[in-house]
C-alpha cells in the first residue's frame, strides 16, 4: 500500500500555469483508498479544473498506475485526446507518476504527495523509485525522482562530480541529474532548471499519527 495525500488545488493550478488543455489520469489502486484517486476523486478534480477555466481533453482510470503495461494499454485508446492536451495531471503516487512519464512524451504533473510506502508496495519496484518524501517534485524534474535517482538526493541540479554520465558516488549508476536534464530537454521544459526548488521539509517524511496507528506500522507484525 502506498499512501498519498492531495496537493492543494492552489498548488496544482500554479504548476499547471498557462497550460489550458489538460488530460486527467487517475489510479484506481492505492490512490483510490487514500481518496487521491478513483472515480469520485477524478470527477471532483475535473470539476475543479473546469471551474478554474481549464479544458479537460479527456479522463482515464487505470487500476494500477504503477504498472507500465496497464498504463500503456489504457492510454493507447486515448491518443486523440492526449494529442490535444498541453499536459497531464496524474492522480497517483510518485511511482505511478514516474511510470506514466515513461509512457508519454508530454509534461506530467503529480496531483498528490507520497507520504508512506507502508506494507505491500506498488507493481513497479517502489522504494527504488520513491522515498515518500511528502512533497513530490516530479513536476519540476520531468517525472524522474531526484530523491531516488541522485545519490545525494539533490533538488537543485547536479553536484558536478559525474564522469562520463556516471554518478561520482556509485560509478555503476547513471547520474540522476543527467537523466533529468535529458528528460526536460525532451519535453521542452529545460527552463525548469532555472527555478530554485524550496528546501525539503523532512518532517513531511513522517506519516501522520493516524496512519502510524494502523496495522501497517505495527512493528510486531
Ligand atoms: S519527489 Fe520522489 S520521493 Fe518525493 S514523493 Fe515524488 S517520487 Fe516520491
Ligand atoms: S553525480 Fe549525479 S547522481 Fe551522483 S550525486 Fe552528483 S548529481 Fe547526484
Amino acid at each position: 500500500m502506498i499512501f498519498t495525500e492531495n496537493k492543494s488545488i492552489a498548488e496544482i493550478l500554479e504548476t499547471l500555469g498557462a497550460e489550458k488543455n489538460i488530460f486527467l489520469l487517475a489510479c484506481n489502486g492505492c490512490a483510490e483508498v487514500c481518496e487521491t484517486g478513483g472515480e469520485s476523486a477524478l470527477l471532483g478534480m475535473k470539476a475543479e479544473l473546469e471551474k478554474a477555466g481549464k479544458n479537460v481533453t479527456g479522463t482515464a482510470l487505470v487500476d494500477f498506475l504503477c504498472n507500465k503495461v496497464l498504463v500503456a494499454t489504457r492510454l493507447a485508446r486515448e491518443m486523440d485526446k492526449l494529442k490535444q492536451a498541453d499536459s497531464m495531471l496524474v492522480m497517483t503516487c510518485g511511482v505511478g507518476v514516474q511510470a506514466v512519464s515513461r509512457i508519454v512524451d508530454i509534461v506530467v504533473h503529480p496531483a498528490a504527495n507520497t507520504v508512506s510506502l507502508g506494507g505491500l508496495q506498488g507493481l513497479w519496484p517502489s522504494d527504488e523509485r520513491c522515498q515518500a518524501c511528502g512533497d513530490c517534485a516530479l513536476d519540476y524534474t520531468g517525472g524522474i525522482c531526484p530523491v531516488t535517482s541522485c545519490a545525494k538526493e539533490l533538488l537543485n541540479g547536479p553536484c558536478g562530480g559525474a564522469e562520463d554520465g556516471k554518478c561520482e558516488v556509485d560509478p555503476e549508476r547513471d547520474c540522476g541529474w543527467l537523466k533529468i536534464y535529458e528528460r526536460l530537454e525532451k519535453i521542452g521544459r529545460l527552463e525548469n532548471l532555472k527555478k530554485v526548488y524550496k528546501p525539503r521539509d523532512h518532517s513531511k517524511m513522517l506519516p501522520s499519527q493516524d496512519l502510524r496507528k494502523t496495522s501497517f506500522y505495527d512493528l510486531e507484525q
